[in-house]
């Protein structure tokens, strides 16, 4: 055994870390990406901003001016405070850390695979409540869980990943209600989605809202936030490492995040072209393509292994499901512009033949 691994815990040696296909040389369609990059007339501007960051200094600590464009972009109201994390996921590894040691994560599956690895980083437990054949809660049974293991944490991606599906509002307020959890909504994919769970934090104080830019153009830039109450994000703030925001991500967002009404028209070309590939792909009959509120679509497919690997060889990377997910007869889609949505539509039709 080597010096790691007899030092390190047991349960972490067993782990396998999260798993990045290769992507070099591939159309990219695996990963929930925005296929926009920086606009090429902002991109002198855009250089001249980040010219004056200054990377010898630490960042602003509680990054007041992106917290402020933030609130701009998704209207967060002024009762309602932020915590800026690393990405979401820091933010999701953040809850579980605001555990005491043992306590419960709950969470519905097939989903988010980072709610159930948090709770192993932290020493906690996870359970995952199946969905029910569509994809959607099953009300009286998550209550009936929640009542009898009395999680402390409950995450509900919203719309979810990897179905795309947003589940019933008025079952997740019963959630809400009825548990005494901390309640997290991983509004992930807020962005294509006509219904969000902000105006609700204040009337529960036992929910808190999770919101990325990585779905929404701003992948590279790692930012994610989390949304609750004034005394809520207080304590949890103590939780969060210094400096986590650096330079380059607080001045690019500050700059890019600004233009509000070119995310906005990005996010609804996306949502047409969502429907043009859902109708394309429906009519080919080895397909059953699910309904989606998020820039990604899971689709039901005769022979999914197969299909990934063709379409691997043929330079297009989806994402394809192991054996143990209960998803192996699926492939995930992103989303993309036109001509790459078109790339990918005759890739599957040649498959098929
Ligand atoms: C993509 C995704 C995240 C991760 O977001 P980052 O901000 O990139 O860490 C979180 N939750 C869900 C449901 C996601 O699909």
């Amino acid at each position: 055994m080597t010096f790691i691994e007899q030092w390190l815990r047991s349960d972490i040696k067993n782990l396998n870390a999260y798993y990045v296909p290769e992507s070099k040389n591939l159309l990219k369609l695996d990963a929930m990406e925005s296929p926009f990059g920086v606009p090429s007339d902002l991109m002198g501007e855009f250089l001249k901003y980040i010219e004056q960051a200054e990377v010898n200094r630490y960042p602003d600590a509680e990054s007041l001016k992106l917290k402020d464009t933030l609130r701009s972009l998704m209207n967060i109201s002024k009762e309602s405070e932020i915590l800026l994390g690393n990405g979401s996921d820091e933010l999701i590894q953040l809850l579980a850390l605001a555990c005491n040691e043992g306590d419960l994560i709950m969470s519905f599956e097939p989903s988010f695979v980072m709610y159930e690895m948090v709770s192993k980083y932290a020493h906690l437990k996870y359970h995952g409540i199946k969905l029910d054949s569509s994809f959607d809660i099953n009300l009286s049974e998550a209550i009936q869980t929640i009542k009898s293991k009395n999680p402390k944490l409950i995450f509900i991606a919203y719309p979810n990943n990897p179905t795309g599906n947003a589940f019933d509002y008025d079952a997740i307020l019963e959630i809400i209600k009825t548990s005494k959890a901390l309640v997290v909504l991983d509004e992930a994919y807020y962005a294509y989605s006509d219904r969000s769970f902000l105006s609700e934090i204040s009337n529960f104080s036992n929910l808190v809202v999770l919101r990325t830019i990585s779905k929404i153009g701003f992948a590279g830039l790692r930012l994610g936030l989390l949304i609750g109450s004034k005394e809520t994000i207080l304590q949890l703030n103590k939780l969060r490492l210094p400096y986590n925001i650096n330079v380059l991500t607080q001045a690019s967002a500050n700059f890019l995040l600004k233009d509000k009404k070119r995310i906005k028209k990005n996010a609804e070309l996306l949502i047409g072209e969502r429907q043009r590939l859902f109708e394309e792909l429906s009519a080919i009959s080895q397909l059953k393509v699910l309904p989606s509120q998020t820039n990604f679509l899971l689709i039901n497919c005769d022979n999914a292994q197969s299909l990934h690997n063709s379409l691997v060889e043929n330079g297009i990377l989806v994402k394809g499901f192991s054996s143990d997910s209960g998803l192996s007869d699926f492939i995930r889609i992103s989303v993309s512009v036109p001509n790459e949505n078109s790339t990918l539509i005759s890739a599957i039709k040649d498959y098929y033949g």
